[in-house]
């Protein structure tokens, strides 16, 4: 921030003393005649005082070259900001009486226009040198806008090509920008990125114009035509940019009518800067004086909104602040120091279009880093709510799906299988027997061991869960002969689990087991109750048994695989 200030003073001091260089402005002497007529005799050139009722006529303005200058010995170039006029024509007088004449006309500037917005003159070099010279302007609409230098040509080429170089790379950042910017509102739904990329994109489009570069394809836009568009798409930026400015702070932060004194300056400045850039002969000079204390006006009430945004806690100000702050102080600044022809010869502009440049890098890289931190956390989020939703569906003491889980993942089931869906119901026998005896944390292992079993026996046939304190579920899909094969070595595997060293003793523990089948779509809470019924079969029959819930016979449905005792039970 300190080092961006500096760099704004010293713009602010050297600016004024490098307009010094070769400015022609102090030395000027005028003279108005009608459009079309001839250069007026030499008494009547006025050199004090500025020139007045020029707008529909001829103004003639006359320098003294520097005399015999080394500097000029390889040639003098007259540069001419672009300003609105209908013609320019300027002759250069050598000592010994030739003189070169040289024009541009609004739409026809040839090979003269500059990248950075001005028109070159060359003086050809002689033998004699240039002593003085004249320029006819018909119909300027502002003198105080009309700026020309007379600079040694090599200097002239120098700073024009450096001016060229500063522009293209502001003008293909600021393109750049306007699309990133353009797709990332899409993107992310942001209002205040897509008034963004409105803003980039007008400054894009002004600085085409501006530069001349716009030129190269449309080179009949010359003169009045594109000030008069440079206006219009200046304020219009501003505009863009007070909208943006506005849609910054987040909902709830400022109260509703906060936005609206920004957004009502962004629209006064915008209507009064389309009247400024078509305006009625002679009123530029006092629209750009309205304009001048509109922006800043503008600019005070965008920067209270976000200062008090930002005092309350928005990064989003804090950044929109951050990025605007070079910017808006030139801006600001060209309100108050004349940058006149200085800075490459793109004065004001120039400084404008590259703090632009500038801002819009900046702004996307903040707000990049803003979507991809909140992306981040959003990521965290959605993690979070799977852990939780992972936790609210297992056992804390086995690891399998709880009760909650098991009966969820069991109707996705009964609704996406085609081939049928089979339920194990799983009861650990006399459990209680072995609390009583042994402890429950004895229990609690054993209740852990058999869980392991019945999971590596679901694995490959279906999904497991704890349904209750020492009941077990398992959901098999497909055919129902497969669901009994499983339901036999689930019980056979926890006859034979290894629980000696839980125990201390030779001793084992069973379970019994009920089954029932149902076709897909089958409601699961009725599976629910017919396998429970098996399994009060199975345990009727003895316990350790394997028992299908057969709602039409007595008799098992289908023949009990070898070892196992299939027992049915009726409805
Ligand atoms: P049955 O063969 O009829 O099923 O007899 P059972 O003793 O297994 O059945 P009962 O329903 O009478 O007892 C179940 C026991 O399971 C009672 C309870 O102490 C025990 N139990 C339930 N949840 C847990 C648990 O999380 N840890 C431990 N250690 N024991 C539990
Ligand atoms: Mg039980
Ligand atoms: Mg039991």
């Amino acid at each position: 921030m300190i080092w961006r200030l500096l760099a704004l003073v010293i713009l602010m001091w050297t600016c004024p003393a490098l307009a010094a260089a070769g400015d022609l402005d102090g030395r000027l002497c005028h003279a108005v005649t009608g459009t079309g007529t001839s250069a007026p005799d030499g008494r009547d050139f006025a050199c004090a005082g500025v020139p007045e009722r020029y707008q529909a006529a001829r103004l003639w303005l006359r320098a003294d070259a520097p005399a015999a200058d080394a500097a000029f010995a390889n040639g003098a170039t007259l540069l001419v900001h672009q300003s609105r006029f209908d013609r320019l024509e300027v002759e250069f007088r050598y000592r010994d009486g030739h003189v070169e004449r040289q024009g541009v006309a609004a739409g026809e500037y040839g090979e003269r226009w500059r990248v950075g917005g001005q028109i070159a003159f060359q003086a050809p070099v002689r033998e004699s040198p240039v002593t003085s010279i004249l320029l006819a302007l018909d119909r300027l609409e502002s003198y105080p806008h009309f700026r020309v230098r007379l600079l040694p040509s090599g200097e002239a080429e120098a700073e024009t090509s450096l001016a060229a170089a500063l522009v293209g790379a502001a003008i293909a950042l600021l393109a750049l920008s306007t699309l990133y910017n353009g797709l990332l509102a899409l993107a992310s739904r942001r209002t205040f990125i897509g008034w963004h990329a409105a803003w980039v994109g007008t400054v894009f489009v002004w600085g085409l114009l501006w530069s001349q570069l716009a030129l190269l394809v449309f080179p009949g836009l010359a003169g009045s035509l594109a000030s008069k568009l440079c206006t219009l798409l200046a304020t219009l930026a501003i505009s863009f940019a007070t909208f943006c400015a506005a849609t910054v702070p987040e909902a709830g932060r400022l109260p509703r009518w906060a936005r609206w004194p920004a957004i009502g300056c962004g629209l006064v400045f915008g209507l009064v800067g389309a009247f400024a850039a078509f305006p009625p002969s002679g009123l530029l000079p006092l629209l750009g004086s309205v304009l001048g204390i509109l922006l800043l006006v503008d600019l005070a009430t965008v920067a209270l909104l976000l200062g008090w945004s930002w005092r309350r806690g928005d990064t989003g100000a804090r950044d929109f602040i951050l990025s605007w702050a070079v910017p808006m102080a030139v801006l600001a600044s060209t309100e108050v120091v004349d940058y006149g022809p200085s800075l490459l010869g793109g004065g004001s502009q120039l400084a404008v279009l590259l703090a632009s440049a500038f801002q819009t890098v900046w702004l996307s890289v903040a707000e990049t880093l803003r979507l991809a931190r909140l992306r981040v956390e959003r990521d965290a989020a959605y993690a979070a709510r799977w852990e939780m939703q992972r936790l609210a569906e297992s056992d804390p003491l086995t690891a399998l799906l709880n009760r909650r889980g098991f009966v969820d993942r069991a109707q996705k089931a009964l609704r996406a299988d085609g081939g049928g869906f089979a339920l194990l119901l799983i009861d650990v026998d006399h459990f209680k027997s072995v609390n009583d005896r042994f402890g429950h944390d004895v229990g609690d292992a054993v209740l852990r061991c058999i869980a392991r079993c019945i999971e590596d026996k679901a694995a490959g046939n279906g999904f497991a869960g704890r349904i209750g304190g020492e009941e077990f579920a398992i959901g098999v899909s497909g055919p129902g002969r497969n669901a009994i094969k499983v339901a036999a070595s689930v019980r056979e595997a926890i006859e034979s689990l290894p629980l000696a060293h839980l125990f201390g003793e030779a001793r084992g523990i069973t379970a019994s087991i009920g089954v029932s089948r149902g076709p897909a779509g089958a409601e699961f809470e009725i599976l629910y109750r017919e396998a429970d019924r098996a399994l009060y079969a199975a345990k009727d029959a003895g316990r350790n048994q394997v028992a299908l819930f057969d709602g039409s016979a007595a008799a098992p449905r289908s023949p009990a695989p070898p070892g196992v005792e299939a027992r049915a039970a009726s409805r």
